[in-house]
């Protein structure tokens, strides 16, 4: 059975009113990276951190999937292999979309991590600074996401998945965050034929077999409905 794995970005969630962060408007020209997306910016400014990513949880969690995420949830139930989606996204709309076993790179917002222990737990709405961990009791609760100059989550199962794929999508990726941007080359290294799905073209889209533009809640549809023979 021809294994599928699909790597989504910001780009699938934008639809949904969720800033993406490249974009001329989107978060990072509103905050600068080293700032409130890296472990030395939380050091500093734990306050500013915790804020931001508050208020993402917040806008997150009123956040509806949108048309995209559910035609790959349809593709996970309806085809007739496995269906691997690894998201860099730490929205929750690919399960509320119907999606399981989403692998979260990037970490979530629904989480709280124990920058001590390593404890997880699940975030409250409000992080505050100093939130004390449960299991251990430090006060060094803070965002499960992945930041700059962190190793992302779940790397060996991903290369494994790529490793057998037959098919790789990437969907609404700038391709300019490594280690993810390289995830198309190891799979061709498999043999897989890939396909970038993108409202502009990425930054790695010559290494794509296929390409298509549009808004994703047009392109991704009509993708799955290719694969499962909709037409
Ligand atoms: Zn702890």
């Amino acid at each position: 059975m021809e294994k599928i794995v699909i790597l989504t970005g910001a780009g699938i969630s934008a639809e949904s009113g969720l800033g993406t962060f490249r974009d001329e408007g989107g978060l990072w020209s509103q905050h600068r990276i080293e700032d409130v997306a890296t472990p030395e910016g939380f050091a500093r400014d734990p306050a500013l951190v915790q804020g931001f990513y508050n208020a993402r949880r917040v806008q997150a969690a009123q956040a509806q999937p949108n048309e995209a995420h559910r035609a790959l949830a349809r593709l996970q139930r309806d085809w007739p292999g496995e269906v691997v989606i690894v998201t860099q996204n730490v929205d929750g709309l690919h399960e509320a979309g119907g999606a399981s076993d989403v692998l979260h790179m990037h970490g979530t917002l629904a989480g709280a991590l124990c920058a001590s222990c390593g404890h997880r737990w699940t975030a409250p709405d409000q992080m505050q600074v100093g939130e004390p961990c449960p299991s251990c009791g430090a006060p060094a609760g803070r965002p499960d996401v992945v930041w700059f100059g962190e190793m992302p989550y779940f790397m060996d199962q991903i290369y494994d998945h790529l490793a057998e794929a037959s098919i790789f999508a990437a969907i609404g990726t700038s391709g300019q965050v490594y280690p993810a941007a390289a995830f198309v080359h190891e799979a061709i290294a498999a043999g897989a034929r890939t396909v970038e799905l993108n409202l502009d073209p990425s930054a790695v889209v010559s290494s794509f077999d296929e390409t298509r533009f549009g808004p994703a809640s047009e392109t991704v549809p009509a993708w799955v409905d290719e694969l499962l023979g909709n037409r």
